[in-house]
């Protein structure tokens, strides 16, 4: 059975990369009917903080990736990590080095100087335990220094790294804390990872990784390092290129349903296929699939994508996700009664719109309430002219039975009698209706407001 994982450093803002590999492990572990788990490495006391774990928490929940069973903390296994160490010493895959940070400092700067390589070599790693001192030492993994490792990476195909290129790495600190390195294997191992699946910034790591598994005599996961995510001009995607945290696209209104069509086809294709369904891409998500080539970050596809996902999205499960859109910006929830008029007008404004933030713009004159603002191009409508219009148009309405037709005929009528196209009538009646001169259809809105507040409105602009 699959096994994968996302494990993420809890050390800042939950990145739109940590989201896409996430989104990867999910989608391989759900195809496959597999399990797709979740640890937060935080073995980095200085750098972790509870609030960077918990973004992340509320970044998985926001996608919609579910994991199975509870977030792993690394910390808490750091007992688990050093009896790992413990256990490569006696069957001396590793060996105790005693060196001083001061000696390793000097040996450095020496080879340096002689422009030797600055591959530290213990002295300790054949020492015989018998000349062992009584002082602080670090447990070195006893690496290959002949012959090769070869990554047999299912995304980069076979990365071959020389040996003497490797160094002694440490596993366990003098203080008893592990490094990230073991811990990472140790954790992937006991969790039953089968697949690592992550960004190929870790691809040199796992051929350090590997010495750990064949220390411990532990099957290899079936690595498929990914590609970083690139911005438009093919640089690392940064904050220079825009939103890079995942809260951030949360804010900016995109649907979870479309955030993860759009990051499922960064670095990854299954023929033209743009826009898909979950069931979709967990049937079709695979690893060869996945591009060598870095995916570059299209802030266009995105806004396509997601209008379109919006387009095809249940008006209830629109409301329920705007709702949750709107206390992610904090703006104040809707009543029940702002929320039953969105609720008319979401068929006429969601085929427009490409985020929640649009639709809750389109929207705006269904949840409003008198006395509301105007803007400037509005307030500027203001005045006899627009006065002598909804004045013609006033008994029409209050006469016109409350459908569309009809609605239309009684404009129709006021632009027949004084003579003036459909904008001049169209126009002040925006603005009346909703403070503003970009809304949507003036039928739609009156069929939403009814007659009694289309009325009511008319009269407020006009007083
Ligand atoms: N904690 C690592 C990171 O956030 C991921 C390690 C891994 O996936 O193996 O980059």
């Amino acid at each position: 059975p699959v096994v994968t994982r996302i494990a993420p450093s809890p050390t800042g803002d939950m990145h739109i990369g940590t989201a896409r590999t996430a989104l990867f492990n999910w989608l391989y572990a759900r195809g496959r009917g597999g399990k797709f788990l979740l640890r937060i490495e935080d073995t980095d006391r200085a750098r972790s903080t509870p609030e960077a774990t918990q973004g992340i928490l509320d970044g998985m929940a926001w996608l919609g990736l579910d994991y199975d069973g509870d977030a792993v903390s690394q910390f808490d296994r750091a007992p688990r990590h050093k009896e790992v160490a413990e256990a490569m010493l006696a069957s001396g895959a590793a060996y105790k080095c005693f060196a001083t940070q001061e000696e390793i400092e000097a040996f450095r700067e020496s080879a340096r100087a002689a422009g030797e390589s600055t591959l530290y070599r213990s002295p300790w790693r054949d020492a015989d335990p018998a000349t062992h001192p009584d002082a602080p030492y670090v447990i070195r993994v006893k690496a290959p220094r002949e012959g090769v490792t070869v990554i047999a990476d299912r995304v980069q195909g076979d990365v071959t790294i020389r040996n003497d290129q490797l160094d002694d790495m440490i596993v366990l600190r003098s203080d008893g804390t592990p490094t990230y390195m073991l811990a990472v294997v140790v954790d992937d191992h006991d969790m039953g990872v089968t697949h690592v699946i992550r960004g190929d910034d870790h691809l040199n790591n796992a051929a350090r990784q590997m010495l750990i598994y064949a220390a411990m005599d532990w099957p290899l996961p079936v690595y498929a390092h990914i590609p970083l995510i690139f911005g438009p001009d093919g640089k690392k995607m940064s904050k220079r290129h825009g939103a890079t945290g995942v809260k951030e696209y949360q804010a900016l209104g995109y649907p979870a349903q479309a955030m993860r069509n759009y990051l499922a086809r960064l670095g990854w294709s299954h023929g033209d296929d743009e826009f898909f369904s979950d069931d979709q891409a967990k049937e079709w998500f695979d690893l060869d699939g996945i591009n060598k080539a870095p995916a570059r970050f299209d802030t266009k596809k995105l806004e396509n994508i997601s209008g379109q996902h919006l387009s095809v999205m249940g008006d209830s499960a629109i409301m329920a996700e705007l709702e949750d859109y709107l206390s992610a910006i904090d703006a104040p929830a809707l009543s029940i009664s702002q929320k039953g008029r969105l609720a008319d007008a979401m068929s006429s404004i969601k085929g427009s719109a490409k985020t929640f933030g649009q639709i809750i713009e389109k929207a705006r004159f269904s949840i409003i309430d008198l006395p509301f603002d105007y803007d400037e191009k509005a307030a500027a409508l203001a005045g006899s002219v627009s006065n002598g219009i909804l004045d013609e148009l006033t008994p029409h309405l209050q006469s016109a039975s409350w459908e569309r037709d009809a609605l239309e005929s009684a404009v129709g009528m006021v632009m027949e009698a004084r003579d003036i196209g459909f904008g001049k009538v169209a126009g002040p009646l925006r603005a009346a209706l909703a403070g503003r001169t970009a809304t949507p259809s003036v039928l739609d809105m009156m069929m939403v407001l009814g007659r009694e507040e289309t009325l009511t409105r008319i009269a407020a602009f006009r007083a």
